[in-house]
């Protein structure tokens, strides 16, 4: 059964409350964002919105987010929502070298998977990075090697993991199998709030899988309290039934992607550097004639796998692109074709880069 203890509410949030002193005010955790209303937990209504008192006064990187704990005056089908309970973690994103005001990517989690996956998704720099933005955050790291099915030898991945993250407990991990899955479970407890975060292709939606026991498109399917209206938006903040809850949000799910352009030309390196091959500049890779990555995927040299991984990431950039800014979203092609001709230059001055790969 769904409690406000089970939902995450605890001293912390239940005295910032009393302080408030409304009687009126009753606490709800945001649970999905919709288009214009709020999913929430905890209360007797299934949507809220901000009062107009807080519309006006809130700045973006104030405005609830899916894991903030609100007070609201309860409804039977909308509350009203009065204020934004001080948050216990934070997870920032900053666009690297932009003067913009940074995005919150995830609020109240007490632990972050920082994932990472053996062989060619290993990135110690990428890996140090993730582990320094959560202890940023107040959360507390887990390191989550994962697809340890893939790979024997352990031993220098985990020694990079030892140096790239100082102290933080690391869980060998395989989505594939079910290794570490108990280990994972061990992190969260009832009113624990847990996340996942690592670069696309790791394994998250797999682990996540893992976890829920169930398939995530299931999950991904089923409406919040919203009684079949709103039907558009899907949960992001999900209880497990073991206990706990897990936030899964586009917010986290591209962190990394969009401003870790360093992060994604190393771990995709060895598909860009087959398209230096392709007989147009801004080739897509995907029908084009003379196509240098499909034509690598055709003779062998290149695995199908890379290739799709390679588009995943792509569409997932996308995606992500269009559910937070339309205007935005126009960018990302553009935004690619950058970094391939950010990879072509240097690819020209150092041809070790492409034998390494
Ligand atoms: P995400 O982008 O981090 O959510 O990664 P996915 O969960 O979508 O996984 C990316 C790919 O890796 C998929 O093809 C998965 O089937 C595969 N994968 C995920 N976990 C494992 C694992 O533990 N072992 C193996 N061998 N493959 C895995
Ligand atoms: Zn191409």
């Amino acid at each position: 059964m769904t409690t406000l203890a089970s939902l995450g509410f605890d001293d912390f949030f239940a005295s910032q409350l009393e302080r408030v002193g409304n009687p009126q005010w009753v606490p709800a955790r945001i649970v999905a964002e919709g288009q214009s209303s709020f999913h929430v937990a905890g209360c007797r209504a299934p949507l809220a919105d901000l009062s107009g008192k807080l519309l006006g006064s809130l700045s973006k990187t104030e405005r609830p987010v899916v894991g903030d704990w609100v007070a609201v005056v309860d409804g039977a089908d909308r509350a009203s929502i009065q204020h934004v309970l001080g948050r216990r973690t934070t997870l920032l994103r900053r666009a690297a070298g932009t003067l913009d005001e940074p995005q919150v990517v995830g609020v109240n989690v007490d632990v972050f998977f920082v994932v990472t996956a053996v062989n060619r998704d290993f990135n110690e720099r990428r890996l140090e990075r993730y582990v320094a933005a959560v202890w940023n955050s107040g959360a507390e790291p887990v390191v989550v090697l994962n697809k340890v099915d893939l790979e024997t030898e352990l031993a220098p991945m985990l020694e990079a993991i030892g140096r790239a993250a100082i102290g933080v407990p690391v869980v060998r991990a395989s989505a594939a199998s079910g290794a570490g899955i108990e280990e994972l479970l061990a992190y969260i407890g009832p009113g624990k709030t847990v996340g996942f975060i690592g670069s696309s292709g790791v394994g998250k939606s797999s682990l996540t899988n893992r976890l829920l026991g169930r398939d995530v498109q299931a999950v991904r399917g089923l409406r919040g309290d919203d009684r079949g209206r709103h039907t558009t938006s899907a949960r992001q903040l999900i209880e497990l039934a073991g206990g706990g809850v897990l936030i899964d949000t586009p917010g986290m799910r591209e962190l990394g992607l969009l401003d870790d352009l360093g992060g994604v030309e190393a771990s995709f390196a060895d598909v860009t550097a087959f398209a230096e091959r392709c007989k147009f500049r801004d080739c897509s890779h995907e029908s084009e004639p003379g196509c240098g990555v499909t034509g690598a995927v055709a003779s062998g040299e290149l695995p199908a796998e890379r290739l799709a991984s390679y588009r995943k990431l792509l569409k997932e950039v996308a995606a992500n692109e269009r559910k937070r800014d339309p205007v935005l979203a126009g960018r990302t092609k553009a935004r690619w074709k950058e970094v391939h001709r950010a990879l072509r230059a240097r690819q020209k001055i150092d041809p070790k880069l492409k034998r390494d790969t």
